[in-house]
């Protein structure tokens, strides 16, 4: 890191987290590179971006018993139990109810 105004070369302030000209004076604040381990932000962003992606499960003619829509999303889900069988659980395109049928 140089000093935007002299070029000389600036010395990291842990502190406060700036850089800090000896030369001149002039603090930068840091971001990023140098020494200290910056905050995740970006990754952050990438979660947000994957749990905003949209719902991408088929549907079926399957139909609600709350409101009586005919269609509704399905995912398979397999149970804890060795034994048992895989749960379709099913939702509702329309009010968003679920519910679970055993095959
Ligand atoms: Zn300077
Ligand atoms: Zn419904």
């Amino acid at each position: 890191m140089f000093c935007p105004k002299c070029k000389k070369l600036m010395l990291p302030d842990k502190g406060s987290k700036q850089w800090v000209c000896r030369a001149c004076g002039a603090k930068v604040k840091m971001s990023g590179g140098g020494d200290m381990v910056p905050h995740s932000e970006p990754k952050h962003r990438e979660i947000t971006v994957i749990s905003e992606k949209p719902a991408t499960n088929p549907t079926a003619k399957e139909e609600c018993p709350k409101c009586g829509n005919d269609t509704a999303y399905w995912v398979l889900r397999q149970t804890r139990g060795a034994d048992e069988p895989e749960t379709r659980i099913f939702e509702c395109t329309k009010c968003g109810n679920k519910w679970r049928e055993y095959q």
